[in-house]
């Protein structure tokens, strides 16, 4: 054996040294592209700021039109100002996004995938044309009001309520864990009507909406999040979105943010990752690097192990995306394992950076706070279970 130790300054070396699969390899010459300039995005404007954003518990609502400049909101929807990309040009997206922190991603997510992609879907022309091209450049924020006090998992239990009033729609009940509304001009409300499930565009200041900011959290922290009160608030004809009937509606929003997830948890897993193996690399202990030490080393191993399998996972729910045969079940697996896995490789990357690993100024705490958000939000960990319970026995286990 060899006994060149690594350096830790040089992370290009160290991420072609953990790519031991070569899975970087299998990205075209565009989505590499598309890789590195958001990962530059987040070492300029994230990385150096993200601690104190979670300390103080801060949304950087200012870098919106920087991300629509860097093209990731409402990234994969064609026309509207939006880019048309791939679903594997997104999920690298996403990653990296991730990589910095799942606030961050989570504020493209919300906007793009849930908001956008409804209006997308099931919007007039005259609500596109009003809305995506100044969300897609960050101009104006959206957010997606599906959860309620008392139905998140089970969201057929909702009861806010649309009643028609003439032409009018008028909106009672209640929205609790919806991302951004304190900061977003547009609201996607689903709320049950005479004729089942409807979705409808609620502007932000309509009389009779009270929005609280939810907190202190310990997760999530450079993010918002907040519960709606719908007073009878009136809303006209127009902010119906005509094409959803259902729950089928804020399920295909979902769906596209739940494929987001699959990517970015990985991105703060492989943050955490790579800041254990530095420290490890540093870090010297009973006379020699604690990278020497078999322990550590069968920490870093395990974690790559599972960093490379979720990639190759990810990848391939991204190309079957792309293809147009992506499934839910599919969907469930990817997010169940590759969230379940990123929290694990925070958690133990933590313990690599010792004492220091409760700081801030190091990532993976930052990173295993956070994903205990991304367990819970687009379906939990048990949820997801019993989606694919269901698919490999044909029997329902909800109830
Ligand atoms: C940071 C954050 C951001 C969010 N953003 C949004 C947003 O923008 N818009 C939005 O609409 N919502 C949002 N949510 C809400 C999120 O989707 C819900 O929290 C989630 O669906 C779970 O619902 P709940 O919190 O009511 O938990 P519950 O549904 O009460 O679940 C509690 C526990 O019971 C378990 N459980 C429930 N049913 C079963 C069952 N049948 N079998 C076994 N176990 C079960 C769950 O898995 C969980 O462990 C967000 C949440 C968080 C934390």
């Amino acid at each position: 054996m060899t006994d060149a130790r690594r350096n830790p300054d040089d992370l290009d070396a160290l991420r072609a040294a953990s790519d031991v699969l070569g899975i970087d390899a299998l990205l075209t010459d565009e989505e590499r592209a598309t890789r590195d300039r958001v990962r530059a995005f987040v070492d300029a404007e994230i990385r150096p700021h993200i601690a104190g954003w979670f300390d103080r518990g801060h949304f950087p609502v200012e870098l919106a039109p920087a991300l629509g400049r860097l093209g990731v909101l409402g990234m994969t929807l064609d026309g509207y100002g939006c880019r048309g990309r791939s679903a594997v040009e997104y999920g690298v997206a996403a990653l990296e996004l991730e990589a910095g922190d799942s606030g961050i991603r989570t504020f493209v997510s919300v906007q793009g995938s849930l908001a956008m992609s409804s209006i997308h879907r099931w919007g007039t022309e005259e609500q596109k044309q009003e809305w995506l091209p100044r969300m897609a450049a960050g101009e104006v924020i959206g957010c997606f009001a599906l959860t309620e006090p008392g139905a998140g998992s089970d969201p057929a239990g909702m009861t806010t309520y649309a009643r028609r009033d003439g032409d009018d729609w008028i909106i009672a009940g209640a929205k609790r864990w919806i991302g951004l509304a304190s900061i977003a001009q547009i609201a996607v409300v689903w709320a049950q009507t005479d004729e089942g499930v409807r979705g409808f565009l609620v502007p932000t200041d309509a009389r009779g909406l009270d929005i609280a900011v939810l907190g202190p959290k310990g997760s999530m922290r450079a993010s918002v999040q907040t519960q709606l009160r719908f007073d009878d608030v009136r809303v006209p004809a127009s902010a119906l979105l005509p094409g959803a009937v259902g729950l089928r509606g804020p399920f295909s929003a979902l769906s596209e943010a739940r494929y987001g997830i699959v990517w970015g948890a990985l991105g703060a897993a492989r943050d955490s990752y790579e800041a254990a193996l530095r420290h490890a690399l540093r870090r010297e202990q009973f006379g020699q690097p604690i990278a020497g030490f078999q322990l550590t080393q069968r920490k870093l191993v395990d974690m790559v192990v599972e960093l490379q399998k979720g990639a190759l996972l990810a990848l391939h729910l991204g190309r079957a995306k792309d293809a147009g045969t992506l499934t839910p079940a599919q969907i469930s697996l990817g997010k169940l394992n590759n969230v379940r896995e990123a929290i694990e490789i925070a958690r133990e990357a933590r313990t690599i950076l010792g004492g220091d690993g409760v700081l801030l100024e190091n990532s993976p705490i930052r990173h295993a706070a956070n994903l205990e958000s991304v367990r819970t939000y687009e379906g939990t960990d048990e949820v997801h279970t019993l989606v694919l319970g269901q698919h490999l026995t044909g029997l329902g286990a909800f109830r």
